[in-house]
Parts: C-alpha cells; structure tokens; sequence
C-alpha cells in the first residue's frame, strides 16, 4: 500500500479501525510532551557517532525515546507502529536496515524491496525524530565475530523448523539496535508474532532497558495481513491470499466453540491447501510461551506459515 492511502487497522476481533489522521496525531504528541514539538526534518542517520549524537540531545532534554525497527519498503504495518511509538515516547526513532544477518541464502536477500526515497518522505511526513539507516560495514564491520543464539520461543518448531539461522540474525540486529539507540521502548509488530516473543525473552534475559511493546497486525480491507512481500504476489496468488486470514478466524471461531483442537487443525490444513498454498505450518500454541498446549485454560494463538508461488506469507490471530 503506498503511503498516504487508507489505513485500516483490523484488530483480532475483526473490528476495523481507521489509523487517527495525521494531523490529529501530531497534535497529541506534541500535548502528551507539553512541548510545541517543531516540525524539523528527521535526521537520516548514517554512523554511530551521530547517532549517539542525537541520543545524548534527546537525553539532554529528558526525553524519552521509542524504537521502531524495520528493515524499509514501509507500508501502513510499519507506519502504525510509529504512530504507536509516538503515543508511547516522545522521540521515535525508525531504523531501516536489510539485515543480511537473517537471510537463508536461497532467500530472497538480493531482491528484498528497497524504497527508501519513498520510506524517508512517508517518515518524514509522520515527523519521526530520528532514521537510523546504517549500511552492512557500520553493523557488521570487518571482524565482527558475535551471534546470539536464542532459545525458548525461538526454538518453537514454527519459523525455526523452516528458517533455522533466522532468529539468531534477528537476535543479534535487535540486541545490536537496542544498545545503539538505548530505547525506552522498542515496538514490534503481532505480524511476526514468534519474531515478538524472542525479542521479548532477549530483552528480558540481557538486562536491557526497553520495554518491548507488541502491536496489532494491520491488514488490507480484504483481511491480508500488510508485509512488504505481498507486491510479489501475482494477480491471481493475490486473490487467493486472503484465505490464510480467512482460515485462521474461522479455526479460531471452532476453537472458542469448544472443537477439539486436533481436527480443527487438520480442517483448517486442509482448506489452506484447497485455496492453492504449500502448507509449512497451522499450529495452535500457547500464546505467551508458543509451547504446544497442555491445558484446557491455555491462552492460545495461532499461526500460520504458506507458499504461494514463490512467496511466503505468515499470519497469526488470537484465539
Ligand atoms: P519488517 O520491515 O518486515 O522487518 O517489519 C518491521 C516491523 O513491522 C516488525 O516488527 C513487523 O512485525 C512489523 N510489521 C510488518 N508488517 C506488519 C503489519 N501488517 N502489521 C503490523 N506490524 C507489521
């Protein structure tokens, strides 16, 4: 979706929420700051010394600062989480970053989407405070020689059974962004729900300052979770990929209804598979430790990981 068009945020409960304008959110965080915040360009920052820079004068003023990770080709998703960060903090960095760190290499690191004119004017527009845009040789410089190798949620058998290096190139980024920009709070998308439990623990298991805070999925009116891979879907892999939303609410409906889990699985496997994707996962975990479920008051989520032509797509909704 290109910045600037309709913002639907559709929560877990099927409600649709329209993004507050612009406008009014500017307002807000310039009240909840008790400042006029000035309308200054943000900063695209490129090394560490000036990042620092910039920390130490939002620091200086007793601001607090919220980080927003990406890795760019922004769309709505990412543009809801900094105006989420803007309600949480009162200086939001954004960094953008193609981490190569978590790239498989038959993955699609060479051909991700790039966008960053377009990823600067839409920040921009948001007035962010801060773009931490660092190249390969700023994080990864020669000699580099440290990988942290999570555990607990990483090791769910989810994205780590199909992506076995990935949440170790994440963890490390993470750990990376959140000591460079010593954030108060860092904000993760639901989308990548596995992805927010594991930055969580490692927040957790380091001692780091920052809170980290989830935010909802934002989706196409259509129920397809926003991702900067859904521009390479063809016309009719498009069509046909808002089924995974539809197969998750409907098993999370059966659910709730009292079915047993198993055959509500095996239903929604087979209906994933009838709208034309390879299956990798539908699974139905605990929603706080993503352990399979051992007790009938377990808090559950599901997820779910499918091919479509060459794309994967990954959704997740509360049960
Ligand atoms: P990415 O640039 O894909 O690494 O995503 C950066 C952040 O945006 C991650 O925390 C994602 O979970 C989040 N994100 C991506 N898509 C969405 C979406 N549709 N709704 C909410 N958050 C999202």
């Amino acid at each position: 979706m290109a910045p600037g068009a309709l913002i639907i945020n559709q929560t877990e409960t099927g409600r649709n929420i329209r993004a507050p304008s612009l406008r009014r959110n500017v307002h807000r965080t310039a009240m909840a700051t008790g400042s006029k915040k000035k309308a200054a360009r943000a900063r695209v920052i490129r090394a560490l010394p000036m990042l620092k820079k910039t920390i130490a004068e939002f620091r200086a003023r007793s601001r607090t600062i919220a980080l927003v990770p990406t890795m760019g080709a922004l769309h709505a998703g990412h543009l809801a989480l900094v105006r989420l960060a803007q309600r949480r903090a009162d200086r939001v960095i954004v960094s953008i970053f193609v981490n190569p760190a978590q790239f498989a290499p038959h993955e699609d690191l060479g051909t991700y989407p790039r966008t960053f004119a377009a990823d600067i004017a839409a920040l921009r527009a948001l007035k962010t405070d801060g773009i931490w845009a660092p190249s390969v040789a700023t994080m990864y410089p020669d000699g580099f020689a440290t990988r942290i190798v999570p555990e607990g949620p990483a090791k769910a058998r989810l994205e780590d059974a199909f992506r076995p290096d990935f949440f170790a190139g994440v963890a490390t980024v993470v750990a990376k962004l959140l000591i460079q920009c010593e954030p108060d709070v860092a904000i993760f998308g639901e989308k990548d729900y596995q992805q927010l439990k594991v930055v969580t623990q490692l927040a957790r298991d380091l001692n780091l300052r920052t809170r980290i805070i989830g935010a909802p999925i934002v989706r196409e009116p259509d129920g397809l979770a926003l991702s900067s891979r859904n521009r390479y879907l063809s016309s009719p892999e498009r069509a046909a990929a808002p089924a995974l939303y539809r197969v998750l609410k409907e098993s999370a409906e059966n659910l709730k209804a009292g079915h047993a889990v198993g055959s509500v699985l095996d239903e929604g496997r087979a209906a994933i598979e009838r709208a034309g994707f390879a299956l990798d996962y539908l699974e139905a975990r605990h929603a706080e430790t993503l352990a399979p479920l051992t007790a009938k008051a377990d808090p559950i989520r599901l997820l779910v990981a499918a091919r479509i032509g060459k794309t994967r797509l990954i959704d997740n909704v509360s049960v």
